[in-house]
């Protein structure tokens, strides 16, 4: 899952090609994009073929998405974004384990 150097390289080169404020633009376009495939997998009933469709669809979005993170963390501050990434990450572990501990809590007093 992680991205080869080979990768950021080109997306280090699409973004100096372009630059922020356009990539700006581009990443809001993806991100509307990414928003609609999620929209589309929610649609009931589905054939098969429209779901298969639709989950190439998906990744597809997420592939352009992750491309366009890439660059803007290129044209930003990459390391405070990596940096707030580990924060925000190490919180949510916390409250998973919080929630966790609460709900066996929740079982042992029920089962007393
Ligand atoms: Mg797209």
């Amino acid at each position: 899952m992680n991205s080869t150097f080979e990768e950021m390289v080109k997306c280090k080169i699409i973004a100096e090609y372009y630059g922020i404020e356009r990539q700006k633009e581009q990443a809001m376009e993806e991100m509307s994009e990414l928003i609609q495939a999620i929209q589309k997998l929610k649609r009931c009933p589905m054939s098969i073929d429209d779901y298969k469709k639709a989950m190439d669809n998906f990744v597809e979005e997420i592939a352009d998405v992750y491309i366009m993170i890439c660059q803007l963390m290129i044209l930003t501050n990459g390391e405070k974004v990596v940096s707030v990434m580990h924060e925000k990450l190490e919180r949510q572990m916390k409250r998973i384990e919080e929630e966790k501990s609460v709900k066996v809590k929740v079982v042992e007093d029920d089962n007393n």
